[in-house]
Order: structure tokens, then sequence, then C-alpha cells
């Protein structure tokens, strides 16, 4: 492929972002940058430190003390994540952060620190973002953005498996509260609301396996990606 672009891709809770966003990472051999988790990282130190959400001094100073990094996991192949060097990877995904994501994310303090970061590490391109800001404010110049969507139904079933998996005490309609809680929360807020930027390509995936979604987006980035060498 002749040049690195920056793929953008967002969508609402569980819509299947992260999994098209790895499996173009790995085809392409580009970073994936799991932006979603950033916030919940940031959201696992604020309730493991009590901090108030209300107290915008106490929020500036607590992220003066949050460190996230990811480190590739070769037997998984994907990364995972880091708060100040401790791995959080599973308890990132649990409903008690789940359930407190949210509120935090309104926060522009906390936006504005996890945007720089997000930036910084994209930089050189060759670089697939997901969350719920990055086609409209992080990247608004990226040259590939995609929208997922897929219906409720298909959402909180993919969740439940997804948590069942690794929790056993949750059931499906603490799922479904929690997923349209978060919609609402994250479409409504002030700052940077998820909502699809106008030149986004929307992918709704309730009907498409993964490898036809895959390569559907492989179809975007080749268009692009030939059409800006030519
Ligand atoms: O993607 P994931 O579901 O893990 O994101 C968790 C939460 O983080 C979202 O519900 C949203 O509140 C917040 N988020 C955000 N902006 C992003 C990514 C995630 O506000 N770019």
């Amino acid at each position: 492929m002749p040049n690195k672009i920056i793929v953008a891709i967002d969508g609402y809770s569980s819509c299947g972002k992260s999994t098209i966003a790895k499996g173009l990472a790995k085809r392409l051999n580009y970073i994936y940058i799991d932006t979603g988790a950033m916030y919940r990282a940031t959201t696992l130190y604020f309730l493991n430190h009590n901090i108030d959400l209300t107290d915008d001094k106490a929020v500036r100073a607590a992220l003066g003390n949050v460190r996230i990094d990811f480190h590739f996991n070769k037997e998984k192949g994907s990364s995972d994540t880091y708060l100040n060097g401790i791995y959080v990877e599973d308890e990132i995904r649990e409903m008690r952060v789940s359930s407190h994501v949210s509120p935090v994310s309104t926060l522009l303090p906390v936006r504005g620190f996890l945007v720089d970061q997000q930036r910084a590490m994209a930089e050189a391109g060759g670089v697939i973002l997901d969350g719920r800001d990055i086609g409209t404010h992080v990247f608004p110049d990226a040259e590939l953005k995609i929208f997922m969507t897929a219906s409720f139904e298909i959402r909180t079933k993919r969740r439940y498996d997804e948590l069942t998996l690794k929790v056993s005490n949750v059931s499906l309609e603490e799922i479904k509260e929690n997923l349209s809680t978060r919609d609402r929360i994250d479409s409504t807020r002030a700052h940077s609301p998820l909502r699809m930027a106008d030149d986004a390509r929307e992918l709704d995936n309730s009907d498409l396996s993964i490898s036809d979604q895959l390569d559907l987006a492989m179809s975007w980035i080749e268009e692009i990606t030939l059409s800006d060498s030519e």
C-alpha cells in the first residue's frame, strides 16, 4: 500500500468497532488505538481514588497522576492497557467501570488530556483509532471515517456473550441499561458528543460477517490510498 493513512472509526457502544479496528490493523500492519480503553483506565483511577467529578481542581490534579500505556500482547495479537504500569485490561471492561465511564468522559479536562495523547500517538499515520469523537474532533481530517451501527438487540447480545465469557454475574437487563445510558450520555454531552461526521461512511454490520466488514473497509482504504497516489 503506497501511503499510510489515519482511519477513524466511531459509533455507539458495542457496535463491533474494536473487532474491525483490530482486524484492519492486522491486515495493514497499522497501529490500533483503543481510545475507549483510555477513558476506561482514567475512570478506574478516579474510582480507586474517590475523585469527586464536580470538583474541577481535584479532577485536574488526578489527571496529573494518570499514565496510560498500551503493550502489544503477542499471544493475543492485540494490545493490553496499563494504568500507571499495572495491567488493567480486564478490570476496565467490568461493569463497575462501564457504569461510570460516560460521566467521566463528559469532563472537558479529561477529554483534553486524552485527546492530546491520541493525537501524539497517531502523528506518523498508519493508525486506526476507534471511539466516539475521532472523525468529528480528534482527527477531523482523517482520510477514512467509518461510522458503525448495528441494531440494539444485536449489540446487547454481543456484549452479553462477550461479558459472560469472563464474568458470570451480569444480566442481559443490566447490559441493556448500561448501553442505552452510555449512548444517551455520549451523544448528548456538551463536549465533542458522539455523532456521525458529515463525510463518514456508514457501516451497518447487523447482518454482515466480520470478514465481510473487513473486506468492505479494505475496499474503501484501497480506493482512498490508490486515488491519493495517482
Ligand atoms: O469504546 P468503549 O465502549 O470502550 O468506550 C467507553 C466509553 O468511553 C464510552 O461509552 C464513552 O463514554 C467514552 N469514550 C469517549 N470518547 C471516545 C472513546 C470512548 O467519550 N473517543
